[in-house]
């Protein structure tokens, strides 16, 4: 009898740790920061996920309309969805009506399972492509990253992916805000959606442009991305969201296309000159010396170099 209470207390401790493990921690506050009229952005840290910063690293952002709450981009774990809406009340007591997923990086829409629990009616819009690869699998890719680089802090995530597909041209009137998709092909992914809130002159980026950081650009084109850029700074817009970094006008914008722009330029002249992938980050180095100081150049030039030297190539084919 003693034995069996034993044993059932110790099964009962068991289950106690795994159930506190599997909740994680929770990410401490970010507050959010006005950019615009009705647009607010928590502007995340820059560096990679990881111990210190359980994962987030990502810019959400809220647009407030007369109906409720537009969130875009609710962070790279539970925990930070969690964190959004905690911020979110800082701000307005208005309840969540909808969100918008820019593109497949867990970083930016793992929080979607916060929101979900929270507004299980509010619909997640993400493009058609990035709805595919949910289905695919790779937001369990991103699940298991995240808990790995953060040693357990995102533990209790799930894959919620978008519910409702948009493509470029979409165009959706959510109270009395107006929010346009501009998608045009692969760009940092094959998945990207700029979006356009049209009566604040708002544009949220994604990825397709960051600023004070080099992304990964492994599931991107050089070329396709300058050209989305060039294709978004064709609107009128005031104020410009990256997905990583301050927000900023098109300056800010240029700034990251011109880095693409100087790696592409580098790996041509290498091409052209009979040399190697391994020869552009040389080249690169002088042409993209304004960008030292920003955080993940040092890891990413390289393999930027290599990569953008690929797409010459296969250009020239
Ligand atoms: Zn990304």
């Amino acid at each position: 009898m003693k034995m069996t209470i034993v044993v059932l207390c110790s099964l009962f401790l068991a289950g106690i740790t795994s159930l506190s493990a599997a909740s994680g921690t929770p990410v401490r506050d970010y507050p959010f920061e006005k950019v615009a009229e009705n647009t607010w952005v928590i502007h995340g840290p820059l560096e990679m996920p990881n111990v210190s910063n359980q994962g987030f690293m990502n810019n959400p952002g809220i647009v407030l309309t007369n109906e409720g709450v537009v969130i875009v981009d609710p962070g790279s774990s539970v925990q930070a969805g969690e964190m959004v809406l905690r911020m979110l009340e800082k701000v307005s007591d208005q309840l969540v009506i909808a969100v918008f997923n820019t593109h497949i990086h867990g970083d930016h829409w793992l929080g979607n399972q916060a929101i979900r629990t929270a507004y299980p009616d509010a619909p997640i819009y993400g493009h058609v492509e990035m709805l595919a690869m949910v289905d695919a699998g790779s937001g369990d890719t991103w699940v298991e990253l995240m808990e790995r680089l953060t040693e357990g802090a995102t533990k209790g995530t799930k894959v919620v992916g978008p519910n409702h597909a948009v493509k470029h041209g979409d165009s959706f009137k959510i109270g009395n805000k107006t929010f346009r998709i501009h998608h045009h092909g692969q760009a940092h992914t094959r998945t990207d959606i700029m979006i356009e809130i049209e009566e604040d002159g708002v544009v949220f980026l994604g990825d397709n442009v960051t600023a004070d950081r080099i992304p990964r650009m492994s599931d991107g084109n050089f070329m396709g991305n300058i050209g989305s850029v060039d294709k978004i700074l064709g609107i009128e817009a005031k104020t410009w969201v990256p997905g990583h970094g301050p927000t900023g006008d098109a300056a800010m914008v240029k700034a990251y296309r011109d880095y693409l722009q100087a790696v592409y330029s580098s790996a041509e002249k290498a091409f052209n000159a009979d040399l190697d992938s391994s020869d552009v980050k040389a080249i690169s180095l002088q042409a993209t010396i304004q960008y030292k100081g920003w955080a993940g150049y040092e890891n990413e030039l390289g393999p930027h170099g290599a990569q953008a030297y690929m797409e010459v190539e296969a250009a020239e084919f």
